[in-house]
């Protein structure tokens, strides 16, 4: 790949920043930096929403959804094409596993093919009124779209929020996280290839404190999706309100994986383990309370240590189940609460090995199960986006719902029991946005509508439900006598 000077994508020009400045971009694997990128901020950030302003009035604006669906599925085929490069930059820009970012990639093109079968279905209502009078109400596109994506799956993230907003007829500013801008500098390239006409889908990289910023901040955006933490969240969702417009937030979790003494162990515990270790623990609904039941708390447990010892922790193209967190920062935020765990005198019960090929100038951590951990300790209470495990017990029923509606997160949670009226019953008093039995899906399901309550953020991204995020209704009322 060559050099990204020119990463900033405005009406269909790659270009510079203005100021000439570049980030560095670093391999998680080994801390060297590979690449540069441009490094936005406002002055490209008030161009991009002015190309994206004018494109919506442009071609874009008057194309039949067939036809946006049709620039989409060209745009997945390529993706498809180019898979093999893409995973490889993507593996190098975040860490991850080879295969892990061959699924991602997989994952994007899908989302990009899901939203376009949905761009011709994209229906109003016939309300019955008064007698005289023709209620319609149409879908129209929100208009300029302002989305902040983070590190951790950036190329699915692409597919996310870009998917669903072109299939509806709006148009763009995108911008990447600092960390991980690669594949979205790629699939931008794609996107113009496969026909998105100039200023529809507009990219400006850089830092958050700026480009992100001026980019939430904009008068000229109508719309806001914003996927990273939830003290970020908090600052995108007052700049939202400054300019009354609606956002989606996708912010953190701590979603409890509950398992009843009648659950299939070895199941749940091989999930469980899985979850918590793909993309090293970076993901926003990865499980990472294992709620347990009392009755079976040592052979359980002994089975998650087992499957915990036995991960492999390693370089990208190792291929092996974990690799490195994204920066030194991440690497130093996970170790604290590993240190702060053992001076608070929790138990360190497993944890995974490092493979030769995680050197030493690499951001890698170790998985770690920790327990049992106190409900109120910030292992059970913190989202610690790394690959750390806390084990929670608990009596009877009422006490795993307690427990696991007891934080300020609410995403997703795991139920494990092989009884059917307990499945539903737990899973209606959960306060998240989904519910997984005896199965666990973090990060992937495009089909299924995804989002959270309470500090998880609001509003729902994939699936049909995103069609409505990204679209605001009419009512028009005719009156014909
Ligand atoms: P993480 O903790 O996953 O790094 P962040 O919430 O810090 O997540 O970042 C997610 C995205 O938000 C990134 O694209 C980042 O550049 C952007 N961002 C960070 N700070 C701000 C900000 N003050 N305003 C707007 N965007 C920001």
């Amino acid at each position: 790949m060559h050099t990204c000077e020119q990463s900033i994508f405005i009406e269909g020009v790659w270009e510079p920043a203005l100021s000439g400045s570049t980030l560095a971009v670093k391999s998680p694997a080994d801390g060297e930096t590979f690449n540069v990128i441009s490094k936005g901020a406002k002055p490209e950030v008030d161009r991009a929403v002015a190309a994206a302003r004018k494109a919506l009035s442009g071609t874009w604006g008057t194309l039949a959804g067939f036809e946006r669906g049709r620039v989409m599925c060209k745009l997945s085929a390529l993706i498809l094409e180019n898979c093999v490069e893409l995973a490889e930059l993507e593996a190098r820009d975040t860490g991850k596993p080879i295969s892990q970012a061959r699924t991602d990639i997989q994952s994007t093109a899908r989302y990009f093919e899901f939203y376009a079968g949905a761009a011709d279905k994209i229906l109003g209502d016939v309300i019955p009124f008064l007698d005289g009078y023709q209620v319609m109400v149409h879908r129209e596109p929100r208009g300029v779209c302002g989305m902040i994506i983070p590190w951790n799956y950036p190329a699915s993230m692409f597919g996310r929020t870009i998917g669903p907003a072109l299939a509806t007829g709006n148009t763009v500013v995108l911008k990447p996280a600092e960390d991980a801008s690669m594949s979205c500098i790629y699939l931008t390239k794609l996107a113009h290839e496969a026909g998105v006409p100039p200023g529809v889908l507009n990219l400006v990289t850089g830092l958050g404190e700026e480009a992100g910023a001026a980019l939430s901040q904009h008068p000229g955006v109508d719309f806001l999706s914003f996927t990273g933490s939830s003290e970020v969240g908090t600052i995108i969702q007052t700049a939202a309100a400054m300019n009354h417009v609606p956002c989606v937030l996708e912010l953190g979790g701590k979603s409890p994986q509950i398992v009843f003494a009648d659950s299939d162990f070895e199941r749940a515990a091989q999930t469980i383990v899985n979850v918590i270790t793909q993309n090293a623990g970076q993901t926003c609904s990865a499980g990472s309370r294992v709620l347990v039941q009392q009755s079976i708390y040592d052979p359980f447990v002994e089975l998650l240590k087992s499957k915990m010892s036995n991960v492999r922790v390693g370089a990208p193209s190792a291929d092996l189940q974990c690799g490195p967190v994204i920066n030194k920062t991440q690497q130093l935020k996970v170790q604290g609460f590993l240190d702060r765990a053992h001076t608070d005198g929790i138990e360190v019960l497993a944890q995974g090995s490092m493979d030769e090929s995680a050197g030493p100038t690499g951001y890698f951590v170790r998985p770690t199960l920790l327990g049992p951990v106190p409900t109120t300790h910030e292992l059970a209470q913190q989202e610690i986006f790394g690959p750390v495990l806390a084990v929670i017990t608990f009596e009877d029923e009422a006490e795993a719902i307690a427990i696991a509606n007891g934080t300020n997160y609410g995403l997703v949670a795991g139920v494990w029991t092989e009884n059917g009226a307990r499945q539903m019953r737990v899973a209606k008093k959960l306060r998240v946005g989904q519910v997984f039995i005896n199965n666990y899906g973090a990060g992937g399901g495009i089909e299924l509508p995804f989002g959270g309550v309470k500090r998880s953020g609001h509003g729902r991204e994939k699936g049909l439900e995103a069609l409505k995020e990204y679209t605001v209704t009419k009512t028009i009322v005719q009156k014909h006598d």
